[in-house]
């Protein structure tokens, strides 16, 4: 446990720091497979892709990206906002049968001003849990429930196939 908790705050603390791959934008580099890059992808569906985030709030964090490098929600064309719709959807169903959360917080940030770390454009999907971690949770060591993004994202890769092939198995 002691391992553990050291391993959840210290990811924590070396990303706020800014220790981040070397590379021009991480989620172009996600995009492209670039083996600088943890590759969290769990999903890809025609320009657009679902990636864990590395360093999440909770479990199931993901975000919902479109390949191209692209700065803001004005640069969107409508069919991207109706595609990225249709994968929110999606991915809400999967997470919702996979961790089952209580609710969801769903978003852009747009500019460093607003929180954002990185340019590329990505809406957060941050489940939210009844009883969720805290800070002093984790350094009082009473709960440990973050999970190792590998896991996570095994989990969730099956469950976006899973739905995936339902969904073209309802468009037949
Ligand atoms: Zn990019």
């Amino acid at each position: 446990m002691e391992i553990e908790k050291h391993r959840v705050v210290s990811n924590k603390l070396s990303y706020a720091k800014g220790k981040r791959p070397d590379v021009p934008c991480i989620l172009c580099a996600v995009a492209s497979d670039d083996p600088r890059v943890d590759n969290l992808r769990v999903y890809r569906e025609g320009d657009l892709f679902v990636t864990l985030n590395l360093y999440p709030y909770n479990p199931g964090h993901l975000m919902i990206v479109p390949e191209r490098h692209c700065l803001d929600v004005r640069e969107l064309s409508e069919a991207e906002v109706l595609h990225i719709h249709r994968l929110q959807v999606m991915t809400l169903g999967v997470l919702d049968q996979v961790y089952s959360p209580g609710g969801y917080n769903i978003g852009y940030n747009l500019g460093r001003t607003s929180g954002a770390s990185i340019d590329h454009i990505h809406l957060q999907i941050v489940p939210r849990y009844r009883s969720e971690i805290g800070f002093f949770d984790i350094l009082s060591d009473s709960r440990v429930i973050v999970e190792d993004p590998r896991v996570t994202k095994e989990k969730l890769e099956h469950a976006f196939a899973a739905a995936a092939g339902a969904n073209s198995r309802q468009a037949r």
